[in-house]
């Protein structure tokens, strides 16, 4: 079989166009053979502990490759369109597992950019609703900063419509690069997601805590929630609820578990 580098630069680069068509071939399979898994993430108050939601995410099982992490598909079917069906088809089953959740709580899903087009996105949350019969209330989208790079006046209005439908706003991975916190300001946004990056260094990290510090000052000043992701250690989980961050996600409190592990979980402690 010939390998990587040792081919050259020109079979290299043909192999790795070869990859990158198998997968999306195999992208496009998953999605016509509903081959794609929901996982489900605890989003905790730091006070309690107790939990006040869960974050769907993505899981593809591969015959041949194992678990493909999101991270890997996710740019390719964002590059080549699938991601739009793939988000329609994420919103959906979220909404329909999280009617059946025998303790309620808000769903979080991740939506792309290339949802936003063309207004896709409001039909596919419409929809979702309607199938599922999930309350506008107990849904929760993820937007990140790279999409308000370029926030067009067509993007702040169709977050407003779902805003004012009762859908809430979050903005993922905060402090990751681009949104300046003046920009907080013109969003309809329930809730600031702080990305795992921040928090890794905390308690110890002074330049972090100076930076939590500055980002729960205005949070509080406009009235957006403050998460803290990927809480790994009961010092981050203590430091961050000694400074106001009421909010947290991460492998202390659970590691993403499949939707029937909820269900199940759910059932036994009644
Ligand atoms: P995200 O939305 O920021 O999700 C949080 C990621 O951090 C998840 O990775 C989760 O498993 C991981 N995580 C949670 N707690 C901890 C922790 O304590 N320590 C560490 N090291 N990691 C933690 P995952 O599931 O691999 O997802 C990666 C990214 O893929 C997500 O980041 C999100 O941007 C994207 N993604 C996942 N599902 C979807 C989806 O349905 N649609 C879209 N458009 N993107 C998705
Ligand atoms: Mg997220
Ligand atoms: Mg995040």
């Amino acid at each position: 079989m010939p390998r990587g580098n040792e081919e050259g630069p020109g079979r290299t680069a043909d192999a790795e166009v070869g990859d990158l068509r198998r997968l999306e071939r195999e992208l496009r399979g998953a999605l016509a053979r509903d081959g794609f898994l929901l996982h489900y993430q605890p989003l905790v108050k730091l006070s309690d502990a107790s939990r006040f939601g869960m974050e769907a995410l993505i899981r593809w099982p591969n015959r041949r490759r194992g678990m493909i992490a999101p991270s890997l598909f996710i740019p390719v079917a964002e590059a080549n369109g699938a991601i739009t069906p793939i988000g329609g088809w994420v919103l959906r089953t979220a909404c329909r597992d999280a009617a059946l959740w025998p303790d309620g709580g808000v769903v979080s899903v991740n939506v792309s950019a290339r949802q936003f087009a063309g207004g896709v996105l409001i039909g596919q949350v419409a929809r979702a609703l309607l199938d599922s019969g999930l309350p506008p209330e107990r849904l929760q989208i993820e937007i990140t900063e790279t999409m308000l790079l370029d926030v067009d006046t067509d993007v702040l209005f169709m977050l407003a419509a779902l805003f004012d439908r009762g859908v809430s706003i979050a903005l993922d991975d905060f402090a990751t690069g681009y949104a300046s916190l003046a920009m907080l300001r013109r969003l309809p946004l329930n809730m600031l997601k702080l990305d795992r990056s921040l928090i890794r260094g905390l308690p110890h990290n002074a330049e972090d805590a100076a930076i939590l510090r500055a980002v729960l000052d205005i949070c509080r000043v406009l009235r957006i929630s403050v998460l803290a992701e990927g809480i790994e250690r009961a010092e981050q989980r203590d430091f961050l609820r000694e400074h106001g961050c009421d909010y947290g996600q991460g492998y202390l409190f659970s590691r993403p578990l499949p939707a029937a592990a909820w269900t199940v979980a759910a059932a036994e402690t009644v």
